[in-house]
Order: C-alpha cells, then sequence, then structure tokens
C-alpha cells in the first residue's frame, strides 16, 4: 500500500484551503491524497467575512465593500469598518479556482470515495474508504463529525436560509450591503436577516437564527418573503438561488489532535468561533499556521497562546449562557455592542486580535447585569460539570 505524505480526508472548505498553502509551500512536491464524496463543483455555501488586507483568495472574491449596515434596537445606520472590508467568496468560484490551481501538481491526487473510517495507528494515519485503505504520515480530517453532549457546555446552533432575488424595480445600493437587521420579530432567540446586494436589482437576502432548535422549512421561507415584502422596494420578485445552512455554535471543546498522526481541521477541529458561527477566517488562519509549522519542525502544529485562548473561549461561553439562558434581548446585546465601540474593533475583538485590556473595555459595553449572572453561571458549569 502507498504511504502518502498526507491525507486530506474532506476536501471542502478547509481541506482545499489546506491542499492550497501546501502546495505554496517548500513541501509543494509531497505526495498529498484528497478524499471527499461529492465533486465540489455546485455553489452550495457563500462565505461572507472580514479582513483588513488582500488576502489569499482576493482575485476570487465575488464582492467586496467598504462599509456595512445595521438595523438594531436603539441604533442603525452604516458601521466605519475602518481598514476592513467585508467580503464575499462563493463556494462555487472557491471550489474551481483551488482544483483549477493544483491540478498543475502531479504529486497531488483527488479520489471522489465516501469515508468511512479514520484512525491513528503507530504506521500512520490510516483511512478507509469505500472500502479502501489508505495510509500516509499525517491525516487532515475534516469529516469528523462532533459530539455536541456534554452538560456543561453550551450548544446553540445558528440555521439560516438565504434566497438570491432578481427584483422587478431597481431597488439595491450596491455600496451598502446590510450586515444584520434586527427588525424583525425576535421570539425570544437572536434572529436577524442580511441583506448583500450583487447589483441594483439582484442580492442575497438571508434569515438567520441562534436557537437550539430548527425551524419548519416554510417558516424560514415566510420570514423572508415578510422581509422582503415590508422593507425592500423589489416589486415582484424572483428566487434565482437558495441556500439553506447549520452552524454549529458550541463550547464544547474538540480534540483538534486525536492521535500522533491525525489532525482534525475546519468545523471538525473546532476552529468556528462559538459565539458566531464564522469558521472562514479562522480556518485560513489556523491552517496556515499549521503549514509553516510543518515546513519549520516537521510537525503540524499550532500556536495557542493557552491562557489567551481559555479567556477568549470563556468570553465566548459567557455570551452563549446569555443567549440560550435568554439572559438579555440579543438584539439589544449586538447592538450594544456596534454602538458603543468602534465596529473594526468589534471584528477584532471578534477575531480574538484583541488585548485583555480592549476585551474587558468591550464587556462594558453589553448589559452587565446579564453577564455577570452568565460568567457566574459558566464557572459554576465548568466546576461542578453540570
Ligand atoms: C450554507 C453555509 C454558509 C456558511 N457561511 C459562512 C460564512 O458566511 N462565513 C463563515 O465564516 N462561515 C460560514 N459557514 C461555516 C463554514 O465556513 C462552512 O461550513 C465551511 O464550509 C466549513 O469548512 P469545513 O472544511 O470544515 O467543512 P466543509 O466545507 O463542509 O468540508 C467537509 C467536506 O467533507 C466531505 N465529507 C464529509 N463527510 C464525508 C465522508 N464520510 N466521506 C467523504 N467526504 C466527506 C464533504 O463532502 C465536504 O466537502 C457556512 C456554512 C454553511 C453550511
Amino acid at each position: 500500500m502507498k504511504k502518502y505524505d498526507f491525507i486530506i480526508a474532506g476536501g471542502g472548505m478547509a481541506g482545499l484551503s489546506l491542499a492550497y498553502y501546501l502546495s505554496l509551500s517548500p513541501l509543494r512536491d509531497r505526495s498529498i491524497l484528497i478524499l471527499d464524496k461529492e465533486t465540489k463543483d455546485r455553489n452550495d455555501r457563500t462565505w461572507c467575512f472580514w479582513e483588513d488586507k488582500d488576502g489569499p483568495f482576493e482575485s476570487i472574491l465575488f464582492r467586496k465593500w467598504n462599509t456595512v449596515g445595521f438595523f438594531g434596537t436603539t441604533f442603525n445606520g452604516l458601521l466605519d469598518i475602518g481598514d476592513y472590508q467585508y467580503k464575499m467568496l462563493r463556494g462555487s468560484d472557491f471550489y474551481a479556482f483551488v482544483k483549477n490551481h493544483l491540478a498543475q501538481f502531479p504529486s497531488i491526487e483527488f479520489r471522489q470515495v465516501t469515508i468511512n473510517r479514520v484512525k491513528d495507528t503507530p504506521q500512520g494515519g490510516f483511512v478507509i474508504a469505500d472500502d479502501e485503505p489508505y495510509i500516509a504520515n499525517y491525516v487532515f480530517d475534516s469529516t469528523y463529525l462532533l459530539k455536541l453532549n456534554r452538560s456543561e457546555n453550551h450548544n446553540l446552533l445558528q440555521h439560516f436560509k438565504g434566497w438570491t432575488i432578481v427584483a422587478e424595480k431597481p431597488c439595491f445600493d450596491v455600496s451598502k450591503p446590510c450586515m444584520m437587521d434586527f427588525r424583525v420579530e425576535q421570539h425570544g432567540d437572536c434572529r436577524f436577516l442580511y441583506v448583500l446586494p450583487f447589483d441594483e436589482r439582484t442580492a442575497l437576502v438571508e434569515y438567520t437564527v441562534f436557537n437550539d432548535a430548527l425551524l419548519p422549512d416554510e417558516y424560514y421561507e415566510t420570514a423572508l418573503r415578510s422581509y422582503i415584502d415590508r422593507f425592500l422596494d423589489t416589486g415582484t420578485y424572483t428566487v434565482q438561488e437558495t441556500e439553506f445552512g447549520i452552524i454549529p455554535m458550541s463550547d464544547e471543546l474538540t480534540k483538534e489532535r486525536p492521535g500522533k498522526h491525525v489532525v482534525r481541521i475546519g468545523t471538525a477541529g473546532g476552529y468556528t468561533k462559538p459565539s458566531t458561527g464564522y469558521t472562514f477566517q479562522r480556518t485560513q488562519r489556523y491552517l496556515y499556521e499549521i503549514v509553516q509549522n510543518l515546513v519549520i519542525t516537521g510537525k503540524p502544529k499550532r500556536r495557542k497562546p493557552w491562557l489567551r485562548r481559555v479567556f477568549k473561549r470563556f468570553l465566548d461561553s459567557v455570551l452563549l449562557n446569555v443567549l440560550q439562558n435568554h439572559r438579555h434581548p440579543a438584539d439589544d446585546i449586538f447592538t450594544r455592542l456596534y454602538q458603543n465601540n468602534p465596529p473594526a474593533q468589534i471584528f477584532r475583538f471578534l477575531d480574538e486580535d484583541t488585548t485583555f485590556a480592549e476585551d474587558l473595555k468591550i464587556m462594558t459595553t453589553v448589559p452587565l447585569g446579564a453577564f455577570t449572572i452568565a460568567a457566574l453561571d459558566v464557572f459554576r458549569k465548568r466546576i461542578f460539570r453540570v
């Protein structure tokens, strides 16, 4: 059996990003096998994220904006996001770009198979897919399904349905996307829409909910229809594309290294920011670090300043605790955050680039009573594990 240098189990966002970074590094000639059950040629998702400089996928961005709109409880308007740009990348463009780039490397192979098992063995990382065994020095696994069930943790879901609509009338300003619009019934959860305009008649309109249970499909559609009728002057419109997604918002610690030769990456590796669901940028950052370490030390490690990580994780848990226990209306929390802090600072905070002192300053702008009770509850849960 051929032993590969690296097997990438799951060639989605994280798997293909990793292969891309490896191909740009001195490890570009290593043997790499990418396994996925899908061909990845559909536009199965669209990623939005912010960045304050050009990123590795700049040339294939679908859109980018210098400002974003916000509609909250006591404040609405355009946010000054400083040097950041809000960026949008379509899944189909990303998959095509990376696969096209990787095709020039004869040492990188693709197989369309269903993975049944990923296992660490003394000889290497071992994968069984369609009953065939594969082995490598390292397996990077983005197919592992998270088990979110420990009672001391918070497990919410971010679920959303989006429509790309084409309006009869020109009604969108392409320079003004709306990142969060809370002018919808909250039903005791956190619910908002966002509107990302592509041209004056076309936009992605997405209804997003943070809570612990999915809604019947018709519910998302009714919410989308009612929002468009109330707030967008479209005239009639047609739905060109539909997107549905579920992202775990959990503070359950995931084993990123379940064995010596297996590394979990992407959502499977716990790369999703628990309190927001944003995963794309964190994955790029973490994978870049892993590849740098592979080049320098031969080991796929990430830099993990533990104290900082524990504190950031604690802040995520506190927000999840507030949301899960309905300690304060979520629309008001997000409004206070964006109203009382420079929005670019909130982006840095969510990227975990702020210092301890900056974090504390931001924390003074949220409802203190609800967050203090939540912080005590998080301590209690961690100590007594209930
Ligand atoms: C609709 C949608 C929109 C999103 N939008 C955003 C966003 O705007 N911003 C953001 O930061 N995050 C967003 N996310 C969250 C996150 O960025 C994506 O889910 C991202 O694709 C996660 O990357 P991944 O590589 O971990 O998983 P995936 O991209 O899902 O890749 C996993 C791959 O593994 C393959 N696979 C799984 N099981 C098997 C198996 N048994 N055998 C073989 N192959 C298998 C799958 O086919 C898939 O290609 C979104 C998620 C969804 C679902």
